[in-house]
């Protein structure tokens, strides 16, 4: 631990931060990739333009464009320095998963060609059996395969190791079955187009555009020093302490929230940037985080599918360049106890290139009238799917944030503010003839009053925030894809726009001088049936969990709580609807997701017993020993005194043996009906168990001799930097 401070303060930093001077901004900005400028200038006419109408359009692809366009990849990529390429696909750990395959090949007569034609640029075959697949592939025929996303560009990764092409795909077992967090996303978007322009053709806006969902997703992370890292066997096997006393000084007194930005981590900061930059990210915003050692990360909106690799690659560069910089990245949800944890803000919209965000609330009677139905599709679907929200954003991580009063709560509601909410509620309350008279607002007749944009009383506490053009979903987890969040946001928006647009049909059947009435009266049923899940007040105050039982408000506090709705019939159905995972594919996927809690739980179990046992039981023993010599020495010497140091370290290392003996005895367990099962044991008998050796450890990490403990403390590592 020693060696760990003093190896920190010696630190030197090498690497030269980006400058705007000597480098111009765009030549950096998106140089790293197979842009469609690039591909503008390099393909024939009539490829590129093909290519355009699939990804713009969502026309399906001609298979005859793929040749060219792996041609002019290879060009461009080897003129880059690529040796390799890589199909990159995000498998149903979370992770970002690579597959590299040389460009080169031999010729057969004694030389080598550089080989990569459209087939392999169209599918890849990943030798990727050991992916979970939740029984999805047999063991026969084991190997998914990769498929090409031409909506998404490829782009150059560069490292001092090599550098190589980076292809998106989605990965896909033989008979179809989705087995990442890429597939489902493409056809949640389908979704969402289809329900999206057939909703605005009742208002008279569908002009042809595709009706897109937009991310912007904000990533909290923490850094430390890596000799800390090292020397904490629980950060490096699970990223999160799970020993570790309160410090004296932890985030009380909120001196680093928005403060200056450590010099060190500012040029780590540069160069995420650069790296970012390169690879077309558009990252923006940086500062520092509410708790030591945490900051942020947000990049501008994007549409839904690219946001969402350029989320995985935020996280990679973050991790990657950490270690350039002697420190360790964590995306934990929750590294260190009693201090905040992690999450990412996930800000969501739907659009069209000539609407803009259809979140937007309009200036006249006919733009209120669309805002006010999309939000009204948006309680409802909050409302109705709230338990599958809450699912998509459980795993072991999220489990220590959500509802430790820094976080949303586990109860999913919605925050409208109070000028949009008091709007709804007299759409509510309103009754049709009386509304003139009573001075109410009248959908699709009056304008909206201002509402404010942004305003200064944001509330941090709701899990689904308004916030002026965008809803904010801040459960996800900062380890999370922001894939599973979308793709049900997504599959959720474009069931309720349907029901909406029946709803409104059923009544105008197509008078059009109907509509306005029609809206008023979809919206006024909605509100009776779903605004209870409208909440503006403090999310974190214990009286909102009374409260949201009373309205019958879900509360999924633990994973294994939380997961089996995503295999309850209504979501069942709403996924084959509209046709974005299949029954077997939920089942599959919560059978993973149950899996890895389990595996999650399992590893940090057995390092807790690990760690009590060699490490701390060890440094406890020794001090006691010493003491007890102390103890003999003075009674040696005729001195009479008191040894209540000895009788306190005796007892605690009594309790610790006894705390590790209690924990090992419920992890021998291993009969069970099913792993739905055994995560509800791990959450309920083996994570208190594992509090209990943790408290004794912590305890005694206050009284054993600061040289003897071994292990960094709180107090260094989120405030050595
Ligand atoms: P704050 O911390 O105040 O919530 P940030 O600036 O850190 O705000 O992040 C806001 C995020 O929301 C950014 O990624 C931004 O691009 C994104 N955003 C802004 N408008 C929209 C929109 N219409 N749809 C989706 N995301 C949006
Ligand atoms: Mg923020």
């Amino acid at each position: 631990r020693q060696t760990a401070i003093a190896a920190v303060t010696n630190y030197q930093p090498t690497v030269k931060p980006l400058n705007f001077a000597e480098t111009s901004p765009t030549d950096v900005f998106g140089s790293n990739v197979f842009s469609d400028k690039v591909m503008k200038a390099m393909l024939p006419k009539e490829i590129y333009k093909s290519l355009m109408a699939t990804k713009q359009a969502g026309e399906e692809m001609d298979p005859t464009i793929a040749g060219p366009i792996a041609a002019a990849m290879k060009e461009w990529a080897i003129a880059k320095g690529a040796t390799h390429y890589t199909h990159v696909f995000y498998p149903l750990t979370g992770l970002t998963a690579e597959k590299h395959d040389g460009f080169l090949s031999p010729d057969g007569q004694g030389g080598a060609i550089a080989e990569f034609d459209g087939k392999l640029l169209i599918q890849g075959e990943p030798d990727a059996s050991s992916f979970p697949s939740g029984g999805l592939r047999a063991t026969f025929e084991a190997r998914g395969y990769t498929a090409w996303d031409l909506t998404n560009p490829a782009y150059i990764l560069e490292n001092p190791n090599g550098t190589f092409l980076c292809i998106p795909t989605a990965f896909i077992s033989w008979k179809g079955h989705a087995l990442d967090k890429k597939t489902p996303l493409l056809r949640a978007n389908q979704a969402i187009n289809k329900a999206g322009r057939r909703f605005l053709s009742l208002f008279g806006n569908d002009d042809g555009n595709m009706v897109v969902s937009n991310a912007g997703p904000e990533q909290e992370y923490f850094l430390l020093d890596r000799n800390f890292y090292f020397a904490r066997p629980d950060l490096m096997v699970c990223g999160r302490t799970l020993f570790g006393a309160k410090p004296a000084k932890g985030q009380e007194l909120d001196d680093h929230y928005f403060g200056a930005i450590p010099r060190r981590v500012l040029s780590f900061m540069l160069e995420v940037e650069r790296e970012l930059y390169k690879l077309g990210v558009p990252v923006k915003t940086r500062h520092n985080e509410v708790a030591p050692g945490q900051f942020e990360i947000a990049p501008l909106y994007e549409q839904s599918n690219l946001a969402t690799d350029h989320n995985q690659m935020i996280m990679t560069t973050l991790k990657s360049v950490a270690k350039r910089h002697g420190m360790a990245c964590l995306l934990h949800e929750k590294p260190f106890a009693g201090i905040n944890g992690s999450g990412k803000h996930l800000n969501y919209s739907l659009s069209t290139p000539t609407q803009g965000s259809l979140y937007s609330p309009g200036d006249t009677p006919a733009e209120n009238m669309q805002f006010l139905a999309i939000t009204a599709a948006t309680i409802r679907a909050v409302e109705k799917y709230s338990k599958l929200l809450r699912s998509v954003v459980a795993s072991a991580g999220n489990d220590h944030r959500l509802g430790a009063n820094e976080a949303p709560p586990a109860i999913i509601s919605i925050f409208l503010g109070g000028e949009l909410a008091e709007i709804f509620n007299q759409i509510e309350l309103g009754d049709l003839k009386g509304t003139e008279a009573k001075g109410m607002l009248r959908v699709g007749v009056d304008t909206l009053p201002p509402l404010p944009m942004d305003s200064g009383d944001r509330n941090r506490t709701s899990p689904f925030a308004f916030t002026g053009n965008r809803f904010e979903f801040r459960a996800v987890g900062s380890d999370q894809s922001i894939a599973g969040a979308q793709v049900a946001l997504n599959t959720m928006m474009a069931e309720s726009l349907d029901f909406v647009a029946d709803e409104i049909e059923k009544i105008t059947k197509g008078d059009a001088s109907k509509l306005s009435a029609a809206c008023q009266k979809v919206i006024q049923g909605i509100m009776k049936k779903h605004g209870h899940v409208v909440f503006n007040g403090d999310g974190y105050a214990d009286a909102w969990q009374k409260e949201a039982a009373k309205r019958g408000l879900p509360n999924l506090k633990t994973t294994p709580d939380a997961l089996p709705a995503m295999i309850e019939k209504d979501v069942i159905e709403l996924f084959e609807k509209y046709s974005v995972l299949s029954a077997d594919e939920l089942h599959s996927r919560c059978e993973i997701y149950h899996e890895q809690y389990n595996q999650h739980i399992q590893t940090e179990s057995q390092l807790v017993v690990k760690i009590a046992k060699t490490i701390i039981l060890p440094a406890a023993m020794r001090y006691q020993g010493e003491l007890a010599g102390t103890a003999a020495n003075l009674k040696a010497a005729g001195v009479k005194a008191e040894t209540p140091a000895l009788s306190a370290i005796t007892d605690l290392v009594g309790k610790l043996d006894k705390s590790i003996v209690a924990l090992e005895k419920l992890m021998i367990k291993e009969d069970f009906k099913s792993i739905e099962e055994e995560a509800q044991y791990k959450t309920s008998k083996i994570l208190p168990a594992m509090l209990d050796v943790r408290a004794v450890a912590d305890t005694l990490e206050g009284e054993v001799a600061d040289d003897l403990w071994p292990l960094p403390s709180y107090q260094e590592i989120l405030f050595i930097k």
